[in-house]
């Protein structure tokens, strides 16, 4: 939705009138629209060719709808509703065992079997605790006011503490605000133990310990943190260092293209930097140019992708492999054949058309950011070159040392 109040002096009536040669008029638009307008208009890639307008369900990556997408967004909405998002991130994040953060997330979510939970769900049983036996027993309560659970609080060092709040979700809202990780893991243990103690109680008719129970919780935590330790220490140190992956040569009749982009935020325009090299290994052209617009990364190194396709084209160069350092422009390249409703989809539609043009064999591959260091220097020399540039004898000095 565009929100700056329209001038049609500047005899701009459609969108079409915005673009000059297949490119937005970057100055017509800075003159039009406002700067939150600007910003968006020039993020949308424009196709070469002229296309006919279609929509596109913008939460998948294709752009096509599918109830797992639409599911996940009504999960990620109904999150932030309650705005809790931060909360859940802490609770996933509390260093316990798994089954102990996922009984955590259980109580949060009102999906512990509690007395008061079967009642109100019409399950004939009585709503009292069966721990204190005076007290209706919601989750609140079994974990937290229940005088059993106080004395296995006040027996820790965590102490015992229940602010007015509405909600267990409150209370442990409150609690992992204040604690550290450490804390926050024992209190996850210490709420585990009780719910144990309570089933015990329920299911085997035992009598309720708050000493041994405290302490089960605590011993349970303590075997979690060893086990961390010693698989820590199983780890050799070099395994976290990644090796800096190098270039490699193209095999006999290939030639190789590595193509990289540099965003500007503020400028307006996306540098693209190529550089081609032959079977040996050696130089055989490079080109720098930018883009006008200021698109998202991936947007922009599969439009780097289109202008090296096209540089292709113009060229008599062997079967060609196109490396790029973005995985997901390579898997969309890829699986081309996939119809592509996002966004990207123009742009992968003018890259099929770029390939149907263009006689000899084209691949494409990922390759590390490490190993991209010629195309990546290149993209970064347009902030120099505000005009694109192509070497073909040899390659420019600010590029030598990088090269084989
Ligand atoms: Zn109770």
């Amino acid at each position: 939705m565009v929100t700056t109040t329209f001038d049609f002096n500047f005899g701009v009536y459609m969108v079409s009138d915005l673009i000059t040669d297949g490119a937005w008029n970057i100055d017509l638009v800075n003159r039009v629209f406002n700067e939150r307008d600007r910003k968006l208009i020039l993020s949308i890639p424009l196709r070469r060719s002229s296309s006919i307008d279609l929509q596109f369900w913008k939460h998948d990556k294709r752009g096509s709808y599918s109830v797992s997408s639409a599911y996940k967004l009504q999960t990620q909405e109904s999150d932030t509703a309650v705005g809790n998002k931060k909360f859940w991130k802490k609770l996933w994040s509390i260093p316990a065992a798994p089954k102990i953060r996922n009984f955590l997330w259980r109580a949060v979510s009102g999906s512990l079997p509690t007395r008061s939970r079967l009642c109100s769900r019409h399950v004939p049983t009585t709503e009292v605790c069966p721990l204190c036996n005076v007290d209706c027993e919601s989750v609140k309560h079994v974990l937290v006011e229940c005088s059993f659970a106080r004395h296995v609080w006040l027996a820790s060092h965590l102490g015992w503490f229940s602010p007015s709040t509405h909600s267990f979700q409150d209370w442990l809202m409150r609690a992992l605000a204040l604690f550290n990780p450490n804390d926050s893991a024992t209190l996850a243990y210490l709420c585990w133990s009780i719910w144990e103690e309570r089933n015990s109680v329920v299911w085997k008719s035992a009598q309720p310990a708050a000493n041994s129970c405290r302490l089960r919780g605590l011993r349970l935590k303590r075997e979690w943190d060893d086990a961390l330790v010693s698989i820590r220490a199983a780890i050799p140190p070099t395994a976290d260092l990644p090796t800096p992956q190098e270039w490699k040569k193209p095999g006999p009749n290939w030639v190789k293209l590595n193509v990289d982009i540099a965003t500007n935020v503020n400028s307006g325009w996306t540098g693209i930097g190529m550089v081609v090299r032959n079977e040996m290994g050696s130089f055989v052209a490079c080109k720098i140019s930018r883009m006008v617009g200021l698109f998202s990364p991936t947007i922009a190194e599969i439009m780097g992708v289109r202008e090296a396709l096209s540089w292709i084209k113009d060229n008599n160069w062997q079967n060609v492999i196109v490396e790029s350092d973005n995985l997901q422009v390579v898997n969309v390249l890829n699986s081309m054949n996939v119809e592509n409703f996002s966004m990207m989809g123009g742009i992968v539609s003018d890259c099929r058309s770029l390939i149907n043009e263009i006689s000899c064999e084209i691949l494409f591959s990922h390759v590390f950011r490490s190993a991209n260091g010629v195309a990546h220097a290149l993209a970064q020399a347009t902030r120099s070159f505000p005009n694109a540039m192509e070497w073909t004898l040899s390659p420019p000095e600010f590029v030598t040392h990088l090269l084989l």
